[in-house]
């Protein structure tokens, strides 16, 4: 069987094994199980991962957009807020999901898990 690409069946919020289940059960709960492979996503766990990488994708992002605006059209401050707080907010609500859906199929396709001694 061939095995689903990580990054496409993450961003796509699929199950890392079969790519067809959904991963999550919830808007960031990961499912027990997948519906149609049976894969058990009790190992998933990306941590404050997706955060991170949201973080890091969305800040230059947002800073960009706000330099390029201010220099072109020089609003007042108060636009830049009604501007800006939003669009982080949706950008990163809607990057969180799959982003998850990324390391934890990148964790499924590695083997990766915490430490034991
Ligand atoms: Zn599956």
């Amino acid at each position: 069987m061939v095995q689903p690409q990580p990054f496409l069946t993450g961003l796509k919020c699929r199950c890392p094994r079969c790519g067809k289940g959904k991963l999550f059960s919830g808007y960031l709960k990961v499912a027990p199980s997948c519906a149609v492979c049976g894969l058990d996503l009790k190992f998933a766990d990306s941590g404050d991962g997706p955060a991170i990488f949201v973080i890091f994708l969305v800040a230059p992002i947002i800073i960009l957009l706000a330099l390029f605006v201010g220099a072109t059209f020089n609003p007042a401050p108060y636009v830049h807020l009604i501007l800006w707080i939003p669009t982080t907010l949706i950008l990163s609500l809607a990057l969180l999901p799959p982003f998850k859906g990324v390391l934890v199929a990148l964790q499924y396709r590695h083997d990766a898990h915490e430490g034991h001694q």
